[in-house]
């Protein structure tokens, strides 16, 4: 096979689509990809637009536009979230679907990329709107989706009650239940035990692998985590009942910091008694900004991109950053903290937990046969170790960082899968 790029239409200012593909063409130079598989992955699969008419409480309909956009299936169906948020575009569900793609990739389970979204305010909505908006957005999109084709999955403002409606929309549909054609469900109708905790789980065995490789001793290492949701709050959990020491945490209202140890517990439930971290009397009281350069081990970026600036980058005191956020660092950071010897774990790597959780998942519904949280956690375990060290080994192999370890080991295992089965007809 041999074609030739098209990299005319890529010109500044790049949007995040642009961005995927430039990480793409990237990579492709440093591992040699060939020059037409690179063109297959630089573009998606499949993309449907869909017009999602709703009933709104006021007795009118508006028309909602959604998107679903599969990457590559060349591993296995596509896998990946479904965003609900005002400012979704379908060039930023076609980049977070390539990203999947990486991601599956890296820990090696059987899917393929996939995103979808809908352009709405879900905040602004009620529930009744949102459930009518789901189960149509569902019944539009179900010509592509299904367990063996595309599973969805929540993502930014999509919750265990949506992932309810779509699973029931569907199973309605095909007239009998199907739990395998969404993950992120609640445990009463085929979720996983271990799912809640998993995206932040997952990143505590790589920092674990990465405390190792550095030599570092995870007893009383200080550790400090922006966000305190889904992630954050369960990173500051679990790294404190690992023997971390908590030094510092942030949410969105500001950040609490104390050098000898937070304790964890009651940080938890002064979150649940007033919503924020802010305030919390057993720290002094630090600045977002404070918390990326707070003296500290392990800096766990754990809610908003691009936090982490080549401003910033050069004040920042971590030997490991672990990225359970997506997107936090800038590439030109990247570069000042490789340089630096400070060891980023990607994100793909570093948040893969919580899709390997949602395989899990996939896999108990599609036997009808669900599993301790013990097997989880321990398989999940084996996979982001043996993750963590693909990574590292192709860092080392191609004298690269960790960032482009990572896409190194994933993008090579998309594009021999591709390349093997060939082009039909
Ligand atoms: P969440 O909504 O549960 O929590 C986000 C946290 O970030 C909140 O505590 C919020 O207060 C805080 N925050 C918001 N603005 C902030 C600001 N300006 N400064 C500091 N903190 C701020 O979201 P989440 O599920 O924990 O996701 C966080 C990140 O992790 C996202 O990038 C997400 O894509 C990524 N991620 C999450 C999962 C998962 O399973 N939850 C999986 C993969 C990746």
């Amino acid at each position: 096979m041999s074609s030739t790029l098209d990299r005319s239409a890529v010109q500044a200012p790049l949007n995040v689509w642009q961005m995927a593909q430039q990480q793409l063409d990237d990579i492709a130079e440093i591992i040699g990809l060939d020059s037409s598989i690179h063109s297959y992955l630089r573009e998606p699969k499949r993309v449907l637009i869909v017009s999602v008419p709703v009933r709104m409480d006021s007795g009118t309909h508006r028309v909602f536009e959604g998107y679903r956009v599969q990457h590559n299936m060349a591993r296995g169906p596509a896998k990946g979230g479904i965003r609900f948020h005002p400012d979704v575009t379908l060039d930023e569900v076609k980049a977070l679907a390539m990203w999947m793609s990486w991601k599956c990739a890296l820990v090696n389970i059987p899917f393929g990329g996939a995103k979808g979204g809908v352009v709405c305010d879900p905040k602004n909505m009620s529930l009744q709107e949102l459930e009518n908006l789901t189960r149509r957005f569902t019944s539009e999109i179900s010509i592509i989706i299904g367990p063996e084709k595309d599973i969805p999955a929540p993502d930014v403002y999509t919750t265990p009650q949506i992932m309810a409606w779509i699973m029931d929309t569907f199973s309605m549909q095909k007239g009998y239940s199907i739990p395998g054609v969404v993950t992120g469900k609640p445990i009463a109708i085929g979720g996983s035990l271990g799912r809640d905790k998993a995206t932040a789980r997952g990143c505590l065995y790589v920092v674990n692998e990465a405390m190792k490789e550095l030599r570092l001793t995870v007893d009383g290492a200080r550790v400090a985590i922006q966000g305190f949701g889904n992630a954050g709050l369960h990173a500051a959990e679990l790294m404190s009942a690992a023997g971390y020491r908590i030094v510092a945490v942030s949410d969105s209202r500001g950040g609490v910091a104390n050098p000898k140890g937070l304790d964890v517990a009651k940080l938890i439930a002064f979150k649940g008694e007033t919503g924020t971290v802010a305030g919390f009397s057993g720290g002094e009281k630090i600045s977002n900004k404070e918390l990326l350069e707070y003296e500290c081990d392990v800096l766990v970026p754990a809610a908003l991109e691009k936090v982490i600036t080549a401003d910033n980058a050069p004040r920042i005191k971590a030997k490991i950053v672990a990225e359970a956020a997506n997107g936090p660092t800038l590439p030109e950071a990247d570069e000042i903290l490789h340089e630096r010897g400070i060891m980023v774990l990607p994100d793909i790597l570093a948040n893969a937990g919580g899709v390997t959780v949602s395989y899990f998942e996939w896999v108990q519904d599609l036997q009808e046969l669900f599993w301790e949280e013990q097997m989880v956690n321990d398989r999940l375990r084996r996979i982001m170790e043996r993750a963590f060290r693909d990574t590292l080994e192709q860092a080392r192999r191609l004298k690269v960082n960790m960032r482009r370890g990572a896409y190194a080991v994933a993008v090579g295992r998309v594009a021999e899968a591709t390349s093997l089965r060939g082009v039909y007809p």
